[in-house]
């Protein structure tokens, strides 16, 4: 499957410093920072550095350092936020494409916590 990465994305206007943004973690492959409208009282999206435009793009196409770094980096925000202190959890999602409804087509995973997440997905029609 061909990925067309679009460079005039949110996401990578943010990783060219055109955009400003609320940085967590930046390191080498990996940039981490809030979202801008959060849906739970701890809402940070994690970015590979690199253009891909879902989890499975990155999956199959990035680097074994590119995709060490990134779940390294997520992994250790977890941790620094404390939410799961207690055992309460948080939710990952990653949305992709037009049926996962992804508005920013750069990968990039949620990271939700500090409230009860509710079911997972609603069946609809
Ligand atoms: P998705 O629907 O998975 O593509 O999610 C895109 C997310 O990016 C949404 O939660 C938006 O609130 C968030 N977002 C859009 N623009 C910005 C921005 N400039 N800074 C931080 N988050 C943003």
């Amino acid at each position: 499957m061909p990925y067309a990465y679009d460079d005039q994305n949110i996401f990578a206007k943010i990783l060219r410093g055109e955009i400003p943004n609320s940085t967590v973690a930046d390191t080498e492959h990996t940039l981490a920072f809030r979202d801008i409208a959060p849906k739970a009282p701890e809402h940070i999206l994690v970015i590979p550095k690199g253009p891909y435009v879902t989890a499975d793009h990155f999956a199959n196409e990035a680097s074994e350092a590119e995709i060490a770094d990134f779940w390294r980096t997520l992994g250790k925000i977890v941790i620094e936020i404390g939410v799961d202190e207690e055992g309460k959890g948080h939710r990952l999602i990653a949305n992709a494409g037009v049926d996962g409804v992804q508005e920013v087509p750069h990968f990039h995973m949620h990271i939700l916590a500090g409230r009860p997440m509710g079911p997972m997905l609603l069946m609809r029609d």
